[in-house]
């Protein structure tokens, strides 16, 4: 009888003990994922410790993947395929990826947690992503709420980019925030300066990276960014083109006009800024020297607000409305837009009105 208690009491100490390793082994599991593999590209090969998100462990690997949100899985720019091992898709990507996007396995890679081995797919161009050091060499107030930051490259000391591109800028850890995060922002340089970049920042209140730039950053700081990144640019044709910008939108213009000046780009350019008030414009000398430099290229500012002492003799309302007016035909042109999302969208609305086609309308969305 005792000999059977004693039995049973070792039974049940030996089961509470198997189920305590047990309890221990999936807590490590589940915090971590140990080592994992992710082939890239049926070539490359590099090994992680599970855990954290597919972004954040390229990232950690000099790995550049765009994205303008920080990882929030609210900008939908981290998209890479995941061929094998990336489980199910998460609700956080449905909203970003169209129906040939999940067919073809494609995912946001800030939602993709890494657990195990992995395949997946990204353009080449993404290895040539770099990490750049640099100094804040000049901040100038443009408007009220746009400065334009210049930067001087010191590791590597170059950089080479197609006009339109854009890097992804470190604000790092401040009074204001607890996580180092990254923000996109269109190159504004001369493609032919590599050693410069400038960027035109709007400040957005309450925003993480914009208030580190504007009250933080000093001239002589140190600054970390990656890139370029990007599809904006000129298309290789002859087309007449129809610009069309607002507040930092003007940034990628800027450097694709210094390109065309450089490779004296003879292609016929309207280039529509749209402002709330003639305090806001920016850049009016730049401008008419370009206008000058370039015999096509024609700078049309647009005042949505002119102030009451503004004697402002050039077009009004919405920048969109000021293209509209133009009322030509514009089917055989190209339209290249950039800025917030909803300027974008009334823009390609009109532009589709007077005729083009939107297979011809390229932009940057500033969201
Ligand atoms: C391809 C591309 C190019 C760009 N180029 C430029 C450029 O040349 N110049 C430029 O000025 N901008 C550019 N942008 C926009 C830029 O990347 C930033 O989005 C912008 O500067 C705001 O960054 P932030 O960190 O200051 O604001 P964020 O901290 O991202 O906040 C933005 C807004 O969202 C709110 N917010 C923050 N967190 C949350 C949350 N969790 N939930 C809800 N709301 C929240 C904030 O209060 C604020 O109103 C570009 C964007 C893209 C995608």
């Amino acid at each position: 009888m005792l000999y059977a208690l004693l039995q049973s009491v070792l039974i049940v100490s030996a089961v509470a003990g198997a189920l305590a390793a047990l309890l221990v082994v999936a807590e490590m599991y589940l915090r971590n994922y140990g080592p994992c593999t992710i082939t890239i590209n049926d070539e490359k090969k590099i090994t992680v410790n599970g855990g954290d998100n597919l972004l954040s462990v390229l990232n950690s690997k000099k790995i550049f993947i765009p994205s303008a949100c920080g990882g929030r899985g609210t900008c939908g720019l981290c998209k890479l395929k995941v061929l094998e091992g990336g489980g199910l898709l998460m609700p956080t990507e449905k909203p970003y990826l169209d129906k040939k996007e999940r067919e073809e396995n494609v995912r946001l890679s800030c939602q993709v947690k890494v657990r195990n081995d992995l395949k997946i797919r990204i353009p080449e161009e993404l290895f040539a992503v770099k990490e750049y050091t640099a100094t804040c060499a000049e901040i100038k107030d443009l408007t009220h709420d746009i400065k334009l930051f210049r930067f001087e490259l010191k590791d590597p000391p170059e950089i080479k980019f197609t006009p339109g591109r854009y890097v992804q800028l470190l604000a790092p850890v401040y009074e204001k925030s607890s996580e180092d995060v990254y923000r996109a922002y269109s190159v504004a340089s001369d493609p032919a300066n590599k050693n410069i970049i400038d960027l035109i920042i709007r400040l957005v209140p309450g925003g993480i990276c914009t208030t580190y730039c504007f009250n933080y950053l000093k001239v002589k700081d140190s600054v970390k960014f990656n890139g370029p990144y990007g599809e904006f640019h000129l298309t290789d044709t002859d087309a007449e083109m129809v610009w069309i910008a607002g507040g930092s939108g003007m940034a990628p213009f800027v450097s694709i006009l210094h390109h065309m000046r450089n490779t004296k780009n003879p292609r016929k350019v309207t280039y529509y800024f749209g402002a709330n008030t003639v305090a806001d414009l920016f850049l009016n000398d730049e401008m008419k020297q370009f206008e000058k430099d370039l015999p096509n290229f024609k700078y049309v500012p647009v005042i949505s607000k002119p102030g009451e002492n503004e004697n402002w003799q050039g077009e009004t309302g919405l920048v969109t409305q000021a293209v509209e007016r133009s009322g030509r035909d514009i089917s055989s042109c190209e339209g290249y837009l950039c800025g917030s999302p909803g300027m974008i969208d009334a823009s390609i609305v009109v532009l589709k009105k007077l005729g083009m086609s939107e297979s011809k309308i390229y932009y940057d969305k500033f969201a």
